[in-house]
């Protein structure tokens, strides 16, 4: 494939995470069974804990079941898990689940070896960077606390889930985030592996790019954005206003 450099002025940088700053493989392969194996016996060690209630309420919102029994949430969290459903109470118990298998070293964020350098490139530059994934926020600051290149949170400046910004195909989403950071949609750049979500933010009036990984079955065509296969690949200069 031809090298493909991309120059870009803006703000702040937003990064998705699985596939673009991590490989999908470690979430599907690593981070997804271990939460998966624990869900049962998380739910039955925390019972009557806020945080149990908590993900008790938004299951029987969620389904429409008002005197659903634990045992039955478990079933659903269960069926979720299976299909990757991302739904709000389950990335939050995964989000539980996987703090605790990062503190006791279990558990490790995989991030590609070109992310690093690049967080630190952007911070010498003065561009601040965010993630937004559909991992929960605690999620996403432990898989960044705990990298084989150390605690990179420092160089981040704020997280964003479905819950605080919304799905992330819905230009909507990226309207509320650009709020939250207090810069303008054209300010602002978004990587992504996922056209859908890339779609989402050029139609908030972003910046885009879609990041395809060397390992990554899909190739490196995604229709109506710029591709690179690593943030080595991307140039940015600090906008003006
Ligand atoms: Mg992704």
């Amino acid at each position: 494939m031809t090298r493909q450099y991309l120059s870009v002025r803006v703000g702040a940088v937003v990064l998705d995470i699985e596939g673009t700053t991590g490989s999908i493989s470690h979430v599907r392969d690593v981070l997804f069974p271990y939460a998966r194996k624990r869900i049962a016996s998380w739910m039955r060690e925390n019972r009557s804990s806020t945080e149990h209630l908590g993900i008790m309420h938004s299951l029987r919102d969620l389904t429409g079941t008002a005197d659903l029994s634990e045992e039955a949430a478990i079933t659903v969290l269960h069926g979720w898990a299976d299909h990757d459903v991302k739904a709000a109470p389950l990335k939050t118990l995964q989000g539980w689940i996987w703090a605790r298998g990062y503190a006791t070293g279990e558990l490790s964020g995989h991030v590609y070896p070109d992310v690093p350098e690049a967080l630190s490139r952007w911070e010498e530059q003065g561009i601040a960077c965010y993630i937004y994934s559909s991992g929960s926020e605690s999620a996403q600051r432990e898989w960044f606390s705990h990298t084989a290149y150390g605690d990179l949170t420092r160089r981040l400046s704020g997280y964003y889930d479905l819950t605080s910004a919304g799905p992330k195909f819905e230009p909507l989403s990226y309207e509320t985030i650009s709020t939250n950071i207090g810069m303008p949609g054209k300010q602002i750049l978004f990587a992504s592996d996922v056209a859908e979500e890339l779609n989402g933010a050029r139609d908030a009036g972003w910046h885009t790019v879609a990041v395809r990984r060397q390992d990554d079955e899909r190739g490196a065509d995604v229709p109506g954005h710029p591709v690179i296969t690593s943030f080595d690949d991307l140039h940015l200069d600090v906008s003006a206003e």
